[in-house]
């Protein structure tokens, strides 16, 4: 969406101007206006022009004689007297006249008005000028008058251009969405057969999934005036301004009908009401009550459908989402590999490709990325591109980029030791080699120990085959397994181990409390939920649910399951101790090898042995 935004220039850049128009009018204009330029001459070439008749009007001043010429535009000139007792006779020869030349002095009143109070009303004019200005820009006249006023900006279709062409996936979301603008546009055919739109729709996923963007299409689709405000922008300094603005955004809303009102991040002012507390809440309470008030008090066959957006609808208030206010709930989901390949194609057309790219490929690979994670990745592609030099983007530049985002930048300038260059080919061969040892694992397409700002040191990428929404208990049970191949490879060819192996202990842990407390995985437990999550969208941390003597169990089974893990790291890893030493010598001197160099390698060695 585009808001023209007014220059933002310090005041003192204008007083400069002020200044400097006030320099200029002194020394240049008012001079020539108020005082004519006096030339001096001699007394020789005064007395020529007066026998040539030149000379239009004289006045004698002390010891100077001020005189004018006959030119439309008449010169002034000055020339000192001599003791010339004839000059009077001569000057009423060449009929010239007596009388005030040049005024000496400037009128005292009008060299007052000009020296004092012209700056004075430059000054209160400019003064008012800016204020006005700024006002404006805080979305009002007076502030007296308009405090609370609210500052939705108002779209209508031509300003977004953003059509549900360009949101990619998220049909189910486009289909409710699409009903809406239909009946923006035809209530018509709704009111006839008896249907009522639903007054609100809450647009809830995770962060980058597009719901802004959702909500910007339908302003684009829609042809009817599109309200935009997030939800941060009702929290004001002073207690009652968010709940005028809530009013003011609703009377603006009614009179515009019909018309989309959209309230973005609306956690913000929605959150669960508590009647504990210090009452330190008072604002923000009254402008969710005023919110609930408004969406009750409007008519909704009048056609202004709400929509609002959030990543945390559990932490809303229940009130907000009874049927009349948001009774439509439009799940806003990551995007599942047709949908990220759809995604990757719409943001790709704003960039030249090459001819090898494969978007199911990188679709794959980028699994569990948001919407916008991935027009990031195509946009880091175009510019890795650009520093090579190339007029388009290949497969490679998608496939880096993808890294980029998910571990960061190359890190070329970070050199690491010989030795530690040795320990993380090591630690990412052990990675790959448990995951390829076991059936179930998915193949490894890259391995890499060139370092990442986000300070992983080296990086296996694992792609699934397909789609996967199912996870069989073994299977989850050799991702640990695959977790703790890292370490395991340090462990057998070092004798030590090193800090490298911290984030797959904490996946692998993740991994193995949710087996027990959410999958119900173990023989112990069973079927009980013992982990409730308290915020699905936004890293889905979970809370126990259950005794302390439960929850010390299953930390301790936990600790089983990885360490029975950890056991079958450890058998692979020495049963295939030649691989793991070939490969990491392999990968140590490469440092990045792909996946079918890997596969190649390990079955080599497979064949030679049998
Ligand atoms: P949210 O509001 O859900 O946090 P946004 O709508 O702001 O996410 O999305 C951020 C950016 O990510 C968008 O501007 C768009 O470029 C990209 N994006 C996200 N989801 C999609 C999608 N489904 N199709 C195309 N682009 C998407
Ligand atoms: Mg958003
Ligand atoms: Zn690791």
């Amino acid at each position: 969406m585009k808001e023209v935004k007014p220059p933002k220039k310090p005041l003192i850049f204008y007083y400069f101007i002020v200044m400097l128009v006030m320099m200029l009018l002194n020394s240049f204009l008012f001079p020539r206006l108020l005082k004519p330029q006096v030339e001096s001459v001699d007394y020789g070439t005064f007395l020529d022009m007066v026998e040539e008749k030149q000379v239009k009007m004289v006045q004698i001043e002390g010891e100077y004689i001020y005189f004018v010429d006959k030119q439309e535009t008449p010169a002034y000139y000055r020339t000192t007297t001599f003791d010339d007792p004839e000059l009077v006779e001569r000057l009423r020869q060449s009929e010239c006249t007596f009388g005030r030349v040049v005024q000496e002095e400037m009128s005292p009143i009008l060299s007052f008005i000009i020296s004092w109070i012209l700056p004075i009303v430059i000054f209160v004019a400019l003064g008012q000028w800016l204020s006005s200005r700024l006002m404006k820009k805080m979305g009002g006249g007076l502030p007296s008058m308009q405090f609370g006023k609210s500052n939705a900006k108002i779209y209508v279709e031509s300003t977004t251009g953003i059509k549900f062409s360009d949101v990619a996936g998220e049909d189910e979301a486009k289909e409710v969405l699409t009903e809406i603008v239909d009946f923006l546009h035809n209530s018509q055919k709704y009111q006839e057969i008896g249907a009522s739109m639903p007054k609100g729709a809450l647009l809830v996923g995770p962060p980058g999934t597009g719901k802004t963007l959702l909500a910007k299409a339908v302003a684009g689709e829609a042809n009817v005036p599109f309200f935009s405000i997030s939800g941060s922008e009702f929290v004001e300094m002073f207690v009652g301004m968010g709940a005028a603005k809530v009013r003011d955004l609703f009377k603006q809303a009614n009179e515009k009908a019909p018309c989309i009102v959209f309230i973005d991040e609306i956690d913000t002012i929605g959150k669960k009401r508590d009647n504990g507390g210090m009452g330190g809440n008072d604002e923000r309470e009254q402008t969710l009550n005023q919110l609930l008030t408004e969406m009750d008090g409007f008519d909704g066959s009048k056609g202004v459908v709400i929509l609002a957006a959030t990543n945390r609808p559990e932490s809303l208030d229940p009130a907000l989402l009874r049927p009349g206010r948001f009774d439509r709930r439009v799940p806003v989901e990551l995007p599942d590999l047709a949908g990220r390949e759809a995604i990757l194609k719409v943001h790709a057309k704003k960039v030249k490709l090459g001819d090898d790219i494969d978007f199911n490929a990188i679709a794959r690979a980028a699994s569990g990325a948001s919407g916008a994670e991935l027009a990031n990745m195509v946009n880091e592609a175009a510019l890795r591109a650009v520093r090579e030099g190339r007029q388009y983007v290949t497969q490679a530049d998608l496939e880096e980029s993808i890294e980029v985002v998910i571990a960061g930048y190359q890190k070329k300038n970070k050199v690491l030791s010989d030795k530690e260059k040795l320990i993380v080919s090591y630690h990412e061969i052990g990675h790959a080699l448990v995951a390829a040892l076991q059936t179930h694992s998915a193949p490894v397409t890259k391995i890499t120990i060139i370092p990442r700002t986000s300070g992983a040191l080296g990086y296996t990428m694992q792609v699934e085959e397909g789609e996967r929404n199912l996870m069989s208990k073994e299977e989850i049970e050799n991702k640990i397994a695959t977790f703790t191949g890292g370490r395991v490879a340090e462990k057998i060819i070092f004798k030590s181990v090193t800090t490298g192996a911290s984030n797959d202990i904490e996946q692998a842990t993740k991994l193995a409390r949710a087996m027990i407390t959410r999958y119900g995985m173990s023989e112990e437990f069973g079927m009980v939920a013992l982990e409730t999550v308290t915020n699905q969208y936004l890293g889905g941390d979970a809370s126990l649910a259950c005794s302390e003597d439960t929850a010390k169990e299953i930390d301790r089974k936990v600790i089983e399951t990885v360490k029975r893990q950890y056991e079958k790291a450890e058998k692979l890893l020495t049963e295939n101790k030649e691989k793991l030493h070939e490969l990491a010598k392999y990968l140590y001197e490469k440092e990045t090898i792909t996946g079918e160099e890997f596969m190649k390698i390990l079955n080599e060695e497979q064949l030679d042995e049998n």
